[in-house]
């Protein structure tokens, strides 16, 4: 397996910085209706490590993420930060907690304003919460564009005058002005090139270690996420499947989804220039999902109790958990 950026083992986690404890989110939809995005989902992210979340679209890696970053609230269950139910602050308490958890997204030439300088678009969460005065833009802005190596120089240009790649890194660059304990991205690299997205990777882990960030990166790119995670959790229809330790994610993988996103891993040998094969079937729609295994129409290994029975997340190994009856419960 190919994990370029050295990233540590196992062994001490180190400090709980946010904990999810059975977070579910119910969306209501047309029709009376509702749609379950998350159910009943537990994770922890720890100082210094990064935890992957992967699944395929749709299956409600970013409603969790919104979540974890305060932007929702849960419809059942707790975000606790550093031990401190945070997920019903509002007002002023939330405008505070916000600038402990950043988030980058996608294009962040979406989310800046055209007309905007890169010093303004780095500065405006500083100036925001009143930590700096106006005329010290250009000089911290050049300070956090040296942070992710890009010219001092560009503190004076236009959002549509760089690349995606040094429009991501100004965004990272805007992220960590506040000193965020926690940064999550949202698919924050799945636009670019491959060569591209390598060097902002390579840049996130190097940020990691220089600052101890707790990283939620969300990817439906199974082979990136497992190249960097400590953690990995594997998200199917709002419900965590599997959670295991990034290193071990190509070998030691047990549910049968991971198994198949992983396959196509192997299959692919890391390739990063071909997009992860698609498991057969679809995922079934969050509306009025039936009773059991959330798996269950798409699994080869489907028994009985599988269409009966949803099954509990268990531990099987050290920081290892499946969600599956082949293993551990079940007749
Ligand atoms: P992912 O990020 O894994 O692609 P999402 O978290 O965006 O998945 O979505 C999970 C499910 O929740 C999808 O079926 C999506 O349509 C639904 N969903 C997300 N946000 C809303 C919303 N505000 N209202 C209703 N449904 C939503
Ligand atoms: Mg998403």
């Amino acid at each position: 397996m190919c994990r370029p950026w050295e990233v540590s083992g196992l062994s001490d986690r180190g400090e709980l910085v946010l904990e999810a404890r059975h977070v579910t989110k119910i969306y209501p939809i047309s029709g009376n209706r509702t749609l379950t995005a998350n159910r009943d989902v537990s994770l922890k992210m720890y100082r210094g490590r990064t935890l992957g979340l992967v699944g395929e679209s749709g299956c409600g890696k970013s409603t969790f993420m919104r979540m974890a970053v305060s932007l929702e609230a849960p419809t059942e269950g707790e975000i606790l930060f550093h031990g401190r139910d945070v997920s019903h602050f509002k007002g002023e308490e939330l405008r505070q907690h916000r600038q402990n958890i950043q988030m980058i997204f996608q294009d962040p030439g979406e989310a800046f304003h055209p007309r905007m300088r890169v010093m303004d678009i780095i500065c405006e969460p500083l100036l925001n919460f009143k930590r700096i005065q106006r005329q010290e833009r250009e000089a911290v802005a050049r300070k956090y564009l040296e942070l992710v190596e890009l010219p001092g120089e560009f503190a004076w240009r236009y959002p549509h005058s760089m690349s995606g790649g040094q429009r991501q890194r100004v965004g990272i660059a805007r992220a960590l002005t506040l000193e965020p304990e926690i940064l999550i991205c949202d698919e924050a690299t799945s636009a670019l090139d491959v060569s591209v997205q390598k060097n902002i990777i390579q840049l996130l882990v190097r940020l990691q270690r220089e600052r101890q960030l707790a990283i939620g990166f969300i990817c439906h790119d199974v082979a990136l996420v497992q190249s960097l995670a400590h953690e990995l959790a594997v998200m199917y229809l709002g419900s965590i499947v599997e959670v295991l330790p990034g290193e071990r994610a190509a070998a030691g993988a047990l549910h049968p989804y991971t198994r198949a996103l992983m396959g196509a891993v192997f299959h692919l040998k890391m390739d990063f220039d071909k997009p992860v094969q698609c498991i057969e079937g679809e995922v079934p729609s969050p509306v009025d999902t039936p009773p059991g295994c959330p798996f269950q129409n798409r699994c080869r290994m489907c028994r009985e109790i599988c269409r009966r029975e949803r099954p509990a997340l268990r531990t099987v190994g050290e920081g290892h958990q499946v969600a599956c009856h082949l293993f551990g419960g079940g007749e």
